[in-house]
């Protein structure tokens, strides 16, 4: 199956949970989230049809999980088999795996305000990493990486700054494990991210099982 190229705030509304895939939408009252829309397809009140079963608890944590990357299934499919391959804990290894993909990063590092226009702009060539071109999303970094804003594209678009900026507009908080440049328009791995440093609410154990069944 494609990636999905329909509403992305439906997605939410499915997993009911807040995937964060609108940028600033996503922090105001306009979320469909945040206004208790319910699952898209139930019925009035917003009621999920029918109990779900432990086979469809790990299937929605698995798409919940799959959707907050912007990931194919197949693409998803082969983290985990990545994963599962790698000396560490499977469901720690594929969360470190999502999280260090030069899309999310420079989401993380605020240089984009969605995963899907970081995913945009690394497309487009804007970026460089340890000085070399890097226009594939899907690129792992790894611990003393280093990613810029090429210089050419600094005074373009969402780029371009203010005198009075002083820091990224995106609203979550910088990650632990990652240094942010914001003056250089660049920012390091300064460590890999360990379970601590990602989304308590993802329960990676149910995407193991899922995959394990
Ligand atoms: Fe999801 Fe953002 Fe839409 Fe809210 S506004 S439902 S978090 S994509």
């Amino acid at each position: 199956m494609g990636r999905y190229t329909g509403p992305r705030c439906r997605l939410c509304r499915r997993e009911q949970t807040k995937l964060f895939l609108k940028g600033e939408r996503c922090y105001t009252e306009k979320c469909a989230v945040s206004r208790r829309e319910g699952v898209p397809g139930a019925s009035a009140g917003g009621r999920r049809r029918g109990k779900n079963s432990d086979y469809g608890i790990m299937l929605r944590e698995k798409q919940k999980v799959k959707r907050t990357y912007g990931l194919y299934e197949k693409q998803f499919l082969n983290y985990f088999k990545q994963a599962a391959a790698s000396k560490g804990v499977t469901g720690e290894s594929l969360l470190q795996l999502l999280e260090t993909r030069i899309d999310n990063v420079v989401y993380k590092l605020g240089f984009a305000n969605s995963i899907s226009m970081a995913r945009q702009l690394v497309r487009h060539n804007h970026f460089l990493l340890n000085g070399k071109k890097a226009n594939i999303p899907s690129i792992i970094l790894n611990e003393g990486d280093r990613l810029e804003v090429k210089a050419k594209s600094r005074e373009k678009g969402c780029f371009k700054r203010g005198e009075e900026d002083t820091g990224p507009t995106t609203l979550h908080a910088l990650p632990e494990w990652l240094t942010l440049e914001w003056a250089n328009f660049s920012g390091t791995v300064s460590r890999l991210p360990i379970r601590a440093d990602i989304d308590p609410e993802i329960n990676e154990q149910l995407i193991v099982e899922y995959y394990s069944k």
